[in-house]
């Protein structure tokens, strides 16, 4: 069944593959971006998807940013929070803007966007949300404390939104992906890229369409019997 679906981050990268996936889906898609308005104005003319400008970081921004799509497609059913940014540096150089920055994006973005969306899925009797970690979360990483310690929250803050959600009809669950082919991990320079690519038992980055294609599953209306959970996708590189 058609449903009202927000990705946040939605323009770019994972988020696209997401968002177009699950207008292939039937579904009547908003995606929300920062600030990058070319990319978001070129995501917008590719797919027709309509497109929402704000932080996720700011609490009253995501309540104006939820209403706005509510008032023009409808009630948010799927809630896709996908947003997320790294400021690499080791603990012993980091700066308290690093970390507060990655925490509030990435961790207080799940906070923002679930307090405005799941009353009105309590309300209706029907809620998918999913949480985007990151493999990264499960087994940290040099020089990301900040980006670990968010997306760890983010499995954490899942399982307990989704204890809470059980018996209104809302799944809660969050996806680990592994390194993908997107500019977050374009960043990264390409000898520390190769070395990441050799540790990976596929042999290759992953895709975003082979993220999005779990999502757009475990926001079925027949996957109720999904919720808590934390699904690994990530080429054999770690297998909790
Ligand atoms: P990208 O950098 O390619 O895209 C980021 C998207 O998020 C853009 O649409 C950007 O908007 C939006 N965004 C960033 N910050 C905010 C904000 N404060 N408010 C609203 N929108 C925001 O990211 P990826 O596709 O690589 O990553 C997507 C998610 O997947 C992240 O949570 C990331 O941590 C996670 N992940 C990614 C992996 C990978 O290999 N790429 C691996 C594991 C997890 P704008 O265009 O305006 O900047």
């Amino acid at each position: 069944m058609p449903r009202v679906a927000v990705v946040t981050g939605g323009t770019r990268g994972l988020g696209r593959a997401i968002a177009t996936g699950l207008l292939a889906e039937g579904h009547h898609v908003a995606a929300v971006y920062r600030g990058n308005e070319d990319a978001a104005r070129a995501f917008f003319d590719d797919t027709g998807i309509p497109v929402y400008g704000w932080d996720v970081a700011d609490h009253a921004a995501c309540a104006d940013g939820l209403a706005r799509i509510e008032r023009d497609l409808g009630p948010v059913e799927i809630l896709v929070n996908n947003a997320g940014i790294t400021r690499d540096a080791m603990l012993h150089r980091m700066s308290e803007a690093q970390w507060w920055e990655v925490i509030r994006t990435n961790l207080g973005s799940m906070f923002n966007m679930c307090r405005h969306a799941v009353g009105g899925m309590r309300e209706r009797g029907f809620g998918r949300i999913v949480n985007i970690s990151s493999i990264n979360g499960q087994k940290g990483q040099l020089g990301q404390a900040n980006y670990a310690a968010s997306k760890a929250g983010v499995i954490g803050f899942t399982k307990s939104l989704a204890l809470e959600s059980a018996c209104k009809g809302i799944t809660v669950n969050a996806v680990a992906p592994g390194y993908c082919e997107t500019e977050m991990v374009g960043a990264v320079a390409p000898e520390v890229l190769k070395g990441i690519v050799e540790a990976i038992p596929v042999a290759r980055l992953g895709l975003p369409e082979e993220i999005a294609r779990v999502v757009t599953m475990l926001v079925r209306d027949d996957a109720g019997f999904i919720t808590g959970a934390t699904i690994d996708i990530n080429g054999g590189q770690r297998m909790g």
